[in-house]
Order: C-alpha cells, then structure tokens, then sequence
C-alpha cells in the first residue's frame, strides 16, 4: 500500500496523540489522494493547515503527493487565519461555547452563537455570512464547506478568549463595548429619562450614562463591576497585539 509522511510543525502538534508529536507520521492510503486529504486523515483539519511543503517547496493541498513523499506541514500564521484586508472577523461559535461568545461581543465582534446548533447548519450558517468558525469539535472543522475556523485548545472560557485573540491577531478590530453580550445585538447610548423606571434606586442615584441593546432592549451602565471588565478586556486585547490595526 502507497505511503507517504508528514511532519507537523508548532501548534499543529496538538492534533496528534502525545506518543505520535516529534516524530514523522506515516499514513498509508489505497488509491489517488489529495494532500488535504492526507492531512486531514492523520488529524488535522484543513482550515489550520498553513504551508505545505515537499522538498523545500511549497505543495498545493489539492495535489496528489506520490508514494514515499513526505511533507512538512506549517500552521497558519495569525493573518492567514482572517486576512488583513478584510473587516473584523465575525465568528460563529459551537453550541459550547457561549461563555467564549460572551467574551467577543463584549470585545465588540459580531458573534453567531445558539446552543442548540447541530453542526451542518452551523458550518452552512458560516460559509453563507463568511464566518470564522470556532470550535471544541475536530470534525466539524473538516467539513469542506468550512473556509475559515479554529479549533480552540482552552478550555477556561477567559483563556479561550485570550487564545482566540493571539491567534487571530484582531485586537486592533476590537470595538470593546460597542455590542450586547447576551444577545450580539449593537448597544447605543440613551438618556436616563428612557430607561428610568427599569432602575433600581441606587443605580437611579448614583449613575447617569446608559446604553441599551437595539435587539434584546438589555440596558448597561458602568456600575461598580466595570473596572474588573475592563482590566479582562485589556487582557485580551494585549493578546491579541494591541498595536495592530
Ligand atoms: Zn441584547
């Protein structure tokens, strides 16, 4: 049977069972198969694969590679994730992850999130909105249909924020507090006079500015709570490179 080995490089690694990282891995097939194919066949999948190289040179993922090539496999740099000339990334986030959906509204990106998605609508859902698809679940980034998408290694809801912003590198596209963190809707200031009789008495006295979610009608203030926000946020955006943008 023809084979072929692949060497996977950084972050790449983590799709591999420990016993396998640091080593070449072989992969055998029957009949013509796509380096894609291949790659994805030995665990990872195709939207973290950056360059493909045999040789030295760089090896289209769609080529059939022959018998005894072997390939070195390179993540996606930051900007090969989301290219740098498009607008901030909108995600689409798995029916787990919501706190993470949370988390990147409150740093203002449009962020597709029901935890009751099953995964073929959530892969159509993306490819039709050109969303990033984030996600725990392997297989569903090894759907064709999926163009943009990362697999998220925390599993701390503020780490995995952390992760997403460093590995994209958008913190120079964050617009923090523009969005509702419940809903994705867009908050805009109002007067207190509209929001008044949702108050509670302390929040009436001693709080003046307010902003209310165009979509769920939620209402925000910077109450006591905001500088512990705030620092998380900072966090992240210093993650995710703050100079850039
Ligand atoms: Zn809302």
């Amino acid at each position: 049977m023809p084979r072929i080995c692949l060497r996977f490089y950084a972050e790449l690694e983590d799709f591999l069972p420990p016993s396998r990282r640091g080593q070449a891995v072989e992969v055998s097939f029957r009949g013509p198969q796509t380096a894609k194919h291949l790659i994805e066949s030995a665990g990872v999948p195709h939207v973290e694969i950056g360059r493909v190289l045999r040789a030295g040179e760089t090896f289209p993922l769609d080529e059939v590679p022959e018998d005894g090539a072997c390939l070195e496999v390179c993540p996606r740099k930051p900007r090969e994730r989301w290219p740098a000339d498009q607008p901030a990334p909108r995600f689409a986030l798995d029916g787990h992850l919501g706190r993470l959906a949370s988390h990147l509204r409150l740093l203002g990106f449009d962020t597709w999130y029901c935890n009751s998605v099953e995964d073929a609508d959530l892969a159509a859902l993306a490819a039709r909105e050109g969303r990033v698809v984030l996600t725990r679940d392997q297989a569903l980034l090894k759907r064709k249909i999926v163009r943009y998408g990362y697999w998220v290694r925390a599993l701390e809801p503020r780490e995995q924020a952390t992760e997403v912003m460093a590995r994209f590198d958008v913190s120079g596209l964050a617009q923090p507090f523009s969005r509702c963190p419940r809903c994705n809707g867009l908050l805009r200031p109002v007067s207190k006079a509209e929001v008044i009789d949702r108050l509670e008495p302390l929040t009436r006295r001693y709080y003046d500015e307010f902003y209310r979610c165009d979509r769920c009608g939620q209402v925000y203030w910077r109450g006591s709570h905001f500088g512990k926000i705030v620092a998380m946020v900072e966090g992240w955006l210093k993650a995710g490179g703050e100079s850039v943008g």
